[in-house]
């Protein structure tokens, strides 16, 4: 089921394709109740199941949806969400089950619905969120999601720079995709720059023999649970102290000094024990330097931080 010819003819649409309700419902040929419910699971006139989820970004659920993997809170707004609900309880046998999943996403409710494609359930968990449980689902765009990083970081390096008289060329569509595009590329270039390239970390800044950094702009507030792009989301960070600050083994505190997993029986401690305390190298502009809303939301995030 997961052949991309049978998905074409469910959802006969392309990916990208901005499409209303209604051109939806005349597609795939079912109807949909107002409002419309973030899960939908139907079949085919031939018996073949499938789910279409419908995914904004603001509210009532707060999808964190991004390229590659991301997150999907499942149906419910008032009070705990239920795993036996239609819908919930779909979603979550297409963990298992080669259920065809299909998502469409909109930024904002004026917008009409983009298509996203095909993307596979890998599980769940139940968290509290707001003081109820939620069933936060891990999913993923199905195709190469390390194409579509690559993608991201290839984007022409003038862009940003580009003259606005340019895009009246562009259809609205056209220029609303290059605004999003370029406040990503905004915030990846504009990180970077704001540490000279150097890591935040450790202070080191390694070039490619071309001259392009090593550092990698990284969200301190993660895109997947609603992290901003604002450059005071921010920070730049060598490969390894990336992976280190995205597994839990280092953390930052609200007065910019390093916190280190107290871990001496796991292996990898000992690169990082001497940063224990450290202070951050940072951006020379105070307003580059990372916003402490947006530490707080990391902690709350980080085991980390459980005890203080
Ligand atoms: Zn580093």
């Amino acid at each position: 089921m997961r052949d991309p010819v049978e998905a074409d003819q469910i959802v006969p649409l392309a990916i990208g394709q901005r499409v209303d309700v209604e051109e939806i419902s005349d597609r795939i040929g079912i109807e949909f109740p107002s409002p419309i419910p973030s899960i939908r699971a139907a079949s085919t006139d031939g018996g073949t199941s499938f789910i279409l989820l419908f995914g904004t970004e603001d509210g009532p659920y707060d999808h964190g949806i991004q390229p590659g993997e991301f997150t999907y809170i499942g149906l419910g707004t008032n009070g705990d969400q239920s795993t036996r609900i239609h819908g919930n309880s779909n979603l979550i046998s297409a963990i298992d089950e080669p259920v065809p999943v299909f998502l469409f996403y909109k930024e904002s409710a004026e917008r009409d619905w983009q298509y996203r494609g095909q993307v596979s359930v890998l599980d769940y968990t139940t968290e509290l969120r707001d003081g109820c449980e939620r069933l936060v689902f891990r999913m993923e765009h199905q195709g190469s999601p390390a194409e579509e990083r690559d993608e991201r970081e290839k984007l022409p390096s003038n862009t940003t720079d580009a003259p606005t008289s340019s895009n009246e060329d562009l259809s609205l569509e056209d220029r609303y995709e290059k605004t999003i595009r370029n406040s990503t590329q905004a915030f990846y270039e504009g990180v970077k720059d704001a540490y000279n390239n150097c890591c935040a970390i450790c202070g080191r800044q390694r070039m490619t023999p071309e001259g392009n950094p090593e550092v990698e702009s990284a969200h301190i507030h993660p895109r997947e649970d609603g992290g901003c792009h604002e450059l005071q989301n921010g920070i730049a960070l060598c490969r390894l102290h990336h992976w280190a600050f995205d597994n839990d083994w280092i953390g930052i505190r609200e007065d910019y000094t390093i916190k280190v997993r107290d871990a001496p029986d796991i292996k990898g401690y000992d690169d990082f024990k001497h940063l224990e305390g450290q202070e951050l190298y940072l951006p020379e502009d105070p307003e580059l330097h990372p916003a402490k809303e947006f530490i707080r939301a990391k902690q709350r995030r980080q085991t980390l931080f459980d005890r203080e």
